[in-house]
């Protein structure tokens, strides 16, 4: 059994109380460790063990935390395997994305931020004919809370901590429960990177009980979230009278617009990984296709036939494309969509069923499945399914595909595939979503703003975007 601990204060404790969480492993449906199901107590310790740590790190130079962080990124690069395959036993993902993706990217988080801290800077205003200079502090918070999902468990988590840290706050960080590991194991990376103790404290166990106590901590200031909606409506709930700051990364139901003027054969492979990367489970895949009508029956059957040759096996196999979904539970939520979706008059082109794979019989996977619907407005083309379930339908004009990719009540992407300069412009000027791809997807560069609008979120990451949410600003007025 792998078993974990909290990492409080530098060291690795466990639980005070609340007991142990198992910990499955999704390529063969069996508990391989447990983690803290951490209480009150527990953030209690960690919280006081960043407020401890926070006279210091907020007055250590921008060198030395800059220094500190990328020593951090380093280690992580010298891990890449042990990372990579921790990841993917826990998560369920191909292990050749975690190697690509989620751990390089991981590391990036703390170089980027470990580097953008020595060129983050305040404005200052010459308050002309008052003889009067401003100028603005931009002031580490405090204590910050990070709390983050389980479809890219350790990209995202270090996404919120390493500005957090680079802006010199301190933390208290929760991992989802389902996904942990990759978190415990950046513990010792700090250690090793010669974080002081206590600047980082990772605390582990349910939303319910553990994050429950992070949100409602009254000295916790600011709390950086990703997660579903519902639960970013309830931390919105519970953090407004207690006044902190907040950042919600939330849920997305994202439109991928296809042109009949786009490049075809770059548009038909991304869309492939843009629907299915991640078993369908990340927040900016493109789950609702429309296809120019001119195209459509030409799309559809060149992206089934790719589509079924797509391999569901286990995630440590080098050619599997798609590995396990992170739980039965989620697997359940997700078949259940397939039936919502055929009870709705929806027609399977592909998929709609569960993969047995030889030896790892228990293991949660799932065809991955194209669904052609009658409508837009059916709950599997309104609703998050965030499995690899994506909707196709064609259609005649541009404003009628704006009206329908604007039509829900998320707004987190958006993919366009045209080459027409004005159509460009105009839909993604009027597209409602926080990042509007056109000819890509998921192409980052972790300077630009991230974030979405309606129910897909409030707030902003990335680049400066992070370091201003997590300090405060006070303005300094001289008069001289
Ligand atoms: P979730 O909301 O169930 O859980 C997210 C985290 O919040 C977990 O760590 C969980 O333990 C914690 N949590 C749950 N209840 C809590 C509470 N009462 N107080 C404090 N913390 C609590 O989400 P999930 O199922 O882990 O992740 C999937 C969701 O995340 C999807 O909706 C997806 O779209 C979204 N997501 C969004 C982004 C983005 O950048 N916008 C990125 C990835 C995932």
């Amino acid at each position: 059994m792998e078993n974990i601990k909290n990492y409080i204060n530098g060291e690795f404790l466990l639980p005070l109380a609340n007991g142990w969480i198992n910990n499955y492993n999704p390529s063969n449906g069996e508990v391989y460790g447990e983690i803290p199901n951490s209480s009150k107590e527990d953030v209690e310790s960690a919280y006081i063990a960043a407020k401890t740590a926070f006279p210091t790190w907020s007055k250590t130079t921008l060198e030395e935390r800059s220094r500190i962080l990328i020593k951090i990124s380093e280690l992580l690069e010298a891990n890449l395997d042990r990372f990579a395959e921790t990841e993917s036993k826990d998560n369920g993902k191909p292990i050749s994305l975690a190697k690509a993706v989620d751990i390089p990217r991981a590391a990036s988080n703390f170089r980027f931020f470990g580097n953008a801290i020595t060129q983050f800077a305040s404005e200052s205003h010459e308050s002309v004919g008052q003889n009067a200079i401003n100028y603005t502090l931009r002031q580490p918070i405090g204590v910050v809370g990070c709390i983050s999902p389980w479809n890219l468990p350790l990209y995202l988590f270090t996404w919120k901590i390493a500005p957090a840290l680079a802006a010199g706050n301190c933390v208290v960080a929760k991992p989802s429960e389902v996904t942990p590991m990759t978190a415990y194991l950046l513990g010792e990376i700090c250690n090793e990177a010669g974080l002081p103790k206590g600047v980082l404290n990772i605390v582990h166990g349910l939303g319910t009980s553990t994050g429950q106590a992070i949100i409602e901590h009254p000295d916790i200031k600011a709390i950086s979230f990703t997660g579903g909606t519902a639960t970013g409506a309830h931390i919105a709930r519970v953090a407004a009278p207690l006044f902190k700051k907040l950042s919600l990364e939330l849920g997305g139901k994202n439109p991928n617009i296809i042109f009949a003027d786009c490049d075809y054969e770059d548009m038909l492979n991304t869309t492939v990984r843009s629907s299915f990367a991640n078993q369908g489970q990340i927040c900016l895949c493109g789950s609702r296709i429309f296809v120019d009508a001119s195209i459509y029956e030409k799309f559809k059957k060149d992206f089934v036939e790719k589509v079924k040759a797509l391999k569901v096996g286990h995630p440590s196999e080098a050619d599997t494309n798609i590995g396990a979904l992170v739980s039965k539970s989620h697997l359940e939520k997700v078949k259940d969509y397939i039936e919502i979706a055929k009870d709705e008059n929806g027609t399977i082109l592909c998929g709609g069923n569960e993969v047995t794979v030889n030896g790892y019989e228990n293991g949660y996977y799932l065809e991955p499945t194209v669904i052609e619907v009658p409508n837009d407005d059916c709950r599997v083309n309104q609703e998050e399914v965030f499995g690899p379930v994506v909707t196709i339908m064609p259609f005649n004009s541009e404003n009628e595909v704006l009206e329908m990719a604007n039509k829900v009540k998320y707004g987190l992407s958006a993919t366009l595939w045209t080459n027409d300069l004005k159509r460009t412009m105009k839909l993604s000027n009027q597209l409602q979503a926080g990042i509007v791809w056109v000819n890509t997807w998921m192409m980052r560069d972790l300077r630009t703003p991230f974030g979405g609008v309606k129910a897909s979120g409030v707030g902003r990451e990335g680049g400066f975007e992070a370091l201003r949410f997590f300090t405060e600003a006070k303005n300094v007025c001289i008069k001289y």
